[in-house]
């Protein structure tokens, strides 16, 4: 029997190993001919965009749930090495290191948080990146009434002012509100304060036309912004600028950046400044025979000259289209090309509401109310997976084509 392994199972994995089952559905094949197992070091499929929200139970889908009724194999296990030569994953299964061979590879890790070597960032930064870091954040929140009375106790210091910053800062008074108002039910209560800091010389920096409308709810919210500052170190009580400024914070969150997850390096192919690999618009790595990558951890010009983004957007048609081709390319079949002529963004800003753009230089086209039902569709319903179980649903999710923007479809 011949094996497809797909690593990860986030947007790209998980949809790369659906549409595999599909094609093999498709073309007939059985799997007693050819086995498609997922390897991920989590037993679910993590909607990691949300995990900047106050509550992140519903954002883990077992993926049980969705691979078992279309009869694709999963391991939890933490990939430790890949040899292309050889065409072996080694594994990390309970303790115990184990050798995977592979006729195809779909290379999924996805990204992690870029941390650079800031003394104390590692111990005393908190961030979002994945659902146990968001949860450990959430939870931080919640006791800081039970921490003894600082200047910083009710302070937030976000590092980075891009995305997931920007939500992240939006999102957090909720949080210190609801946490305050649960340790104080009357009396007088303790204003939080957050802070939203970047290096660049604007919040938002990358969000062209959107930069106004975000500036707005920012100030509305009471969200304080600190451009053009850089962070020198972290502590249990704050951060200390480059200037030797001191912002004394109970909470630093560190949301400057992502990478591509290192075992990238083992392909040997020249990485971008992400570390991603490049692949053609088959999502096949660029030189390589067997392998394909899809979602964070490879790159293509998606609209044939943009370079894909980091992004579910972008990593859940990687991903079908990854899965197909695999199938097409192991068993001789024709592959399709991935070319998405749209790109959109839509960004939570809290309680304000949000901002929906469209286009590479993003044009605002919704804001406030009406783009924070666009955005709840999107994290809520649009990049889940059917949850039915039921083999059929699950197997027509994974068709390979290019979803419609979102904002088009109300
Ligand atoms: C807070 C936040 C908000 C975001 N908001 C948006 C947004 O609004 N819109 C948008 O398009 N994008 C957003 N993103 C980016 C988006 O989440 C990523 O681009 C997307 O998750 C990439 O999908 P992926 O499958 O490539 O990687 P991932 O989702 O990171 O999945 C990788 C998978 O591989 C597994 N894995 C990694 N290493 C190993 C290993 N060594 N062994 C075993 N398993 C491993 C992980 O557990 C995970 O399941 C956001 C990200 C964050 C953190």
């Amino acid at each position: 029997m011949r094996r497809i392994l797909v690593l990860g199972a986030g947007f790209a994995g998980l949809w790369s190993a659906v549409a595999a089952a599909r094609r093999l559905d498709e073309l007939g094949v059985g799997p007693g001919e050819v086995e498609v197992l997922v390897v991920n070091r989590t037993p679910s499929h993590s909607i990691r965009v949300r995990n900047y929200e106050v509550e992140l139970d519903a954002t883990l889908v077992p993926l049980a749930d969705v691979l078992d009724s279309i009869g694709v194999k999963h391991v939890i296990a933490e990939v430790t090495d890949i040899n292309v030569v050889e065409r072996k994953v080694v594994c990390t299964i309970d303790c115990a290191s184990q050798i995977l061979a592979y006729d195809r590879l779909v290379f999924a890790l996805g990204s992690r948080l870029a941390r650079p070597s800031i003394p104390g960032l590692e111990a005393h930064a908190f961030n979002v990146d994945t659902f146990e870091a968001g949860s450990r954040l959430n939870d931080h929140i919640g006791s800081l009434p039970s921490l003894p009375a600082s200047t910083g106790q009710y302070i937030v210091l976000v590092v980075g002012g891009g995305l997931t910053g920007i939500e992240v800062a939006t999102e957090m008074f909720g949080k210190l509100r609801t946490a305050i108002a649960k340790a104080t039910p009357c009396g007088l209560r303790a204003t939080p304060r957050v802070i939203l800091a970047d290096h660049q010389a604007w919040i938002g920096s990358d969000m062209g036309h959107a930069r106004p409308v975000i500036a707005e709810a920012l100030e509305s919210l009471g969200v304080e912004t600190r451009p053009g500052v850089s962070v020198a170190s972290i502590d249990a009580e704050g951060a200390t600028l480059a200037t030797g400024e001191r912002i004394p914070a109970a909470t630093v969150v560190w949301c400057a950046g992502m990478q591509a997850d290192p075992l990238t390096a083992r392909f040997p192919v020249a990485r971008d400044r992400l570390g991603r690999l490049p692949v053609n618009a088959h999502l096949k790595i660029k030189g390589m025979p067997a392998e394909f990558a899809a979602g964070d951890a490879g790159w293509l010009r998606i609209d044939g000259t943009h370079a894909s983004v980091m992004s579910c957007q972008h990593a859940r048609p990687m991903g079908r289209f990854a899965g197909y081709n695999v199938v097409s390319d192991l068993l001789g079949a024709p592959m399709l090309p991935l070319q998405i002529d749209w790109y959109v963004t839509c960004l939570d800003l809290g309680p304000w509401g949000a901002v929906y753009t469209e286009g590479w230089d993003r044009h605002v086209a919704a804001t406030g109310e009406q783009a924070k039902r666009t955005k709840e569709i999107i994290n809520r319903q649009r990049i889940y997976p059917p949850l039915s179980r039921n083999r059929r649903e699950i197997l027509d999710a994974a068709a390979p084509v290019v979803q419609a923007p979102p904002y088009q479809l109300h």
